[in-house]
């Protein structure tokens, strides 16, 4: 049965509006049919979803992560970002299909319990061309919204050369990918370069835009994460910085995701504005590589679309979106030292409409309004962590946690129904996965950095 009604909900839209109310959404046939206050009528064709003692909300985009990495979760510790780099790059030499397959599977089961319906992946090491399928493999089977975004390195001292490609054939590996997978609204494609300038040359950034263009594809980068990053830039193209380098490739746009962004200038702050360019801000695994704090609070009162990503869990070391809500709300605010400096709807609008916007899923998902696809969550708040209820808005951001995540939504299906997993064997995977973390830490020992 495709039709259902959840009612006695305490409803949070999060669409511009700042408003919660008790009451009910209907689905039909995967799209949100009605959103209203109250009781509903009850038709005699829908499956009924009592949601008394729980939050409705649209479901959250987790705007950035690298999902294989669960298998490299606390495996290189305490490190900053280059000599942390070397290792995830390095790793490409023993890095095979089924260790995508395995690893990513568990990132978005992960995912799918921590309330995440729409899932971005920024991939970036390719030693053949089954990695990128195994992913995408991986991501379909879990039922969430997707976004693969294929990026692509052709230089730098640190990494290996089994993923550094030539333009033409990476574009060539994209378009197979594309041939095999027709996008759509349920799974989306991205190009873009990994990490400017340290593994992608200015030839490369000139072809991208032009490919990009032409296949109508949306720009993924890591941008100015570290210092030493934004010390590249300026040493070995004389430019104040990544964002502004990058301008003069046409690489900023409305399309365009930027993870991190963590050191960028106002005037940076100021290209990212006029060219509709997104942000994907990840505060724990920049407080993990020991980045920065991103200039969240600036670009949001500029006008720049902020949305909110884990990372991969090498860097994280989860893919828990409820972590990452609440270390965005502290970090801004111990940051500029003050406690009034973002609220907690803001930080709630990044993980949801903001990471629509990102993704150019906004007239899809990312709130709940009439006529979206239904990817909704209820987040249980009958806890003792979480009573009384006061302000729901802050809650959801500082007191609830992913195992309070109920029920699972994406375009009308469950994918988690009263805690419980409906389509996947948890067990399984996760046994498939140590087996994959088995194999891949006997190569890695292998391995010199
Ligand atoms: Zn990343």
């Amino acid at each position: 049965m495709n039709n259902c009604l959840i009612t006695n909900a305490l409803v949070l839209p999060m669409t511009e509006k700042r408003e919660s109310f008790a009451g009910y959404v209907r689905v039909t046939d995967g799209i949100i049919a009605a959103v209203g206050h109250g009781a509903a009528q009850i038709s005699g064709d829908e499956q009924i979803v009592d949601a008394a003692g729980c939050a409705l909300l649209p479901g959250l985009v987790n705007a950035h992560t690298h999902l294989y990495q669960v298998l490299l979760r606390a495996v290189w510790e305490d490190l900053e970002l280059m000599p942390w780099l070397k290792r995830i790059y390095g790793c490409a030499r023993v890095l095979r299909p089924e260790h995508f397959y395995a690893g990513s599977l568990l990132g978005c089961l992960e995912a799918i319990h921590s309330g995440v319906t729409t899932v971005y992946e920024h991939n970036f090491l390719n030693p053949s061309p089954e990695c990128a399928f195994e992913t995408i493999r991986a991501m379909q089977q879990s039922g969430l919204r997707a976004v693969f975004a294929r990026t692509i390195m052709d230089t730098g001292e640190i990494v290996p050369d089994c993923t550094k490609e030539k333009p033409e054939q990476a574009f060539r590996r994209i378009e197979e990918i594309l041939a095999r997978h027709k996008p759509s609204e349920q799974l989306q494609f991205m190009t873009g370069p990994n990490t400017p300038p340290i593994n992608t040359t200015p030839d490369l950034l000139r072809e991208i835009r032009r490919f990009a263009d032409d296949k109508a594809l949306g720009i993924s980068a890591h941008v100015a994460e570290s210092h030493s990053v934004v010390e590249c830039v300026r040493r070995e193209h004389g430019t104040s910085g990544v964002v502004e380098f990058l301008h003069q490739f046409g690489i900023p746009a409305a399309n365009s995701v930027f993870a991190h962004s963590v050191h960028v200038s106002p005037a940076e702050i100021a290209i990212l504005k006029e060219t509709g360019t997104s942000v994907s801000h990840n505060p724990v695994s920049n407080m993990m590589l020991g980045d920065g704090v991103a200039p969240v609070v600036e670009m949001l009162r500029q006008g720049v679309n902020v949305a909110l990503g884990t990372d991969g869990a090498a860097s994280n070391h989860s893919q828990d979106l409820f972590d990452t809500m609440k270390a965005a709300s502290l970090l801004q605010k111990v940051h500029h030292q003050d406690a009034g400096i973002i609220d907690s709807y803001a930080v709630l609008r990044m993980a949801t409409a903001g990471g629509a916007k990102a993704l150019g899923l906004s007239s899809v998902c990312g709130t709940i309004e009439t006529g979206k696809r239904a990817d909704l969550v209820l987040i249980d708040l009958d806890t003792v962590h979480s009573q009384p209820l006061n302000d729901v808005f802050s809650q959801i951001v500082h007191c609830a946690k992913a195992s309070d995540v109920r029920t699972v939504m994406v375009d009308g299906k469950f994918l988690m129904r009263d805690h419980q997993l409906v389509a996947h064997d948890g067990k399984k995977v996760l046994a498939d996965a140590r087996q994959a973390n088995r194999d891949l830490m006997e190569r890695v020992s292998r391995l010199s950095f």
